[in-house]
Parts: structure tokens; sequence; C-alpha cells
């Protein structure tokens, strides 16, 4: 498939929907860049507890953000699909996704400068290339004018089942119950915030995934794209 240089396609969609897995096996089917920017917020979250910064306290957070000087780099040969570096060490997927970033990371993305600092960041990393990036707000904030939005729903039955292997896979032990409640509280946090909350762009395509394999989720987005041409 030839692709116009300058290609955007945003994935957005609530918690554990398969945004990342789905975008990232994308990307790499295209042969294009990838980025979750759940990854980025969790970065911050994670610094914040390894600092003892409130997560209530908005300066405190831009200021630790901007005076850490992340190091975001688009690399398709890193198990995550990309590296984050803060503080001199890389992030690995436990860390991020561990139950106290969790705890506090839709807390922390809700105060509108923090999500200032990450917008402007994704954005420039959006010039490296095309790009597939993942989130809450790519196609509605980040990346308005992205060629092919998607928003990407499940049940929260398949959701919790989804994130339960992808946590046990990263070596996380988890509760289905106390699953289920995170996520849809991190849901009502994302969808209730005043300031970029998730919602579908008027011009997504809304795929609902619950019954379908990841394979065909790719598969069904990599026609859209190509449509969109
Ligand atoms: O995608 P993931 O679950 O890792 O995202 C963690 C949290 O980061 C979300 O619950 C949301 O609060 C925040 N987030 C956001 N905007 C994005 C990506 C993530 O607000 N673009």
């Amino acid at each position: 498939m030839s692709l116009p240089s300058h290609l955007q396609i945003a994935i957005d969609g609530p918690a554990a929907s398969g945004k990342t897995t789905v975008a990232h096996l994308l990307a790499q089917r295209l042969k294009v860049l990838y980025l979750d920017t759940g990854a980025m917020y969790r970065t911050l979250a994670y610094m914040a507890l390894q600092t003892g910064t409130d997560a209530d306290n908005e300066g405190a957070l831009v200021r630790l953000w901007e005076q850490a000087s992340v190091r975001i780099v688009l690399d398709e040969m890193a198990p995550l699909g990309f590296r984050i570096v803060a503080g001199g060490d890389e992030l690995d997927e436990m860390t991020l996704q561990s139950k106290h970033v969790t705890a506090i990371v839709s807390t922390i993305a809700a105060h509108p400068r923090v999500r200032e600092a990450m917008v402007q960041s994704q954005r420039h990393i959006a010039l490296e290339g095309p790009v597939v990036m993942a989130g809450r707000d790519i196609g509605t904030v980040v990346l308005p004018l992205a060629h092919v939005k998607i928003f990407l729903t499940a049940s929260v039955g398949a959701r919790v089942e989804r994130r339960a292997t992808q946590l046990r896979a990263a070596g996380i032990d988890v509760s289905l119950h106390q699953l289920a409640r995170e996520i849809e509280e991190r849901d009502r946090l994302d969808r209730e915030r005043p300031f970029s909350p998730l919602v579908a762009a008027p011009d997504a395509h809304v795929i609902d995934s619950s019954e379908m394999t990841v394979n065909a989720v790719v598969a069904e987005i990599a026609t859209i794209v190509e449509r969109s041409r």
C-alpha cells in the first residue's frame, strides 16, 4: 500500500479497549511510526510517585514534566514500539502499568496545563513521519486533521478480560473484580473531565471490538486507511 508521507492515524477509545495493541500492529503492518500517548501520562504519574508530588498539584506536575526532560524515541525494535527515558532510566511496561501508577493517572491527566504540555510534545513527535497514535484525545485535539480517526470500544467484560491477559503477561497480578472497578472509574474520570474529555470525534469510525479478534480489527482499520487515500 503506498501511503501519504505525512499520514496520521488517530486511535482513541476507553481504557483497555485494545487501542494500543491494535495501533502497534497497524503501525507495523503499514511500516509507520507508533506512539501510545497513555504511556506519557503514565510516565508523569510514575515520576509523581517517585518524587512525592501530589496528583492534585497541577503546577508541580507541569514543572516535574518540564524539568525531567523526558525523552520519547519512536523505535519499532523496542518492546513497547517506542522508548520512554525519564531520569536516565528507560521505563518498562511493568512500571508503566503498575497499580499505583494506574490509580492516579486519570487525576493527573485531567489537569489542563498537564494536557497542554503533553499535546505539545505529541504534535512535535507527529512531525517525525507517518504515525499511528493511540490515546483519548488524538482525533479530537492532538491531530484534528488526522487522515483516519478510529474510536475503538468494547464491552466492559471484554475489556476486563483483555487487560487481565495483558497484565498477567507483563507479570502483574490482578483480580478481575478490582480490574472492572478500576476500568469503570477511569472511564468515568476520562469522560467527565471538563478539558479534552474522552469522546469520539464527529468524523471518527466507531468500531465495537467486543466480538472481534485483534487481527480482524487491524484488518478493518487497514481497509479504512486504504479507502481514505
Ligand atoms: O491508555 P492508558 O490506559 O494507558 O491511559 C492512561 C490514562 O492516561 C487514561 O486513563 C487517561 O486518563 C490518560 N490519557 C489521556 N489522554 C490520552 C492518553 C491517556 O487523558 N491521549
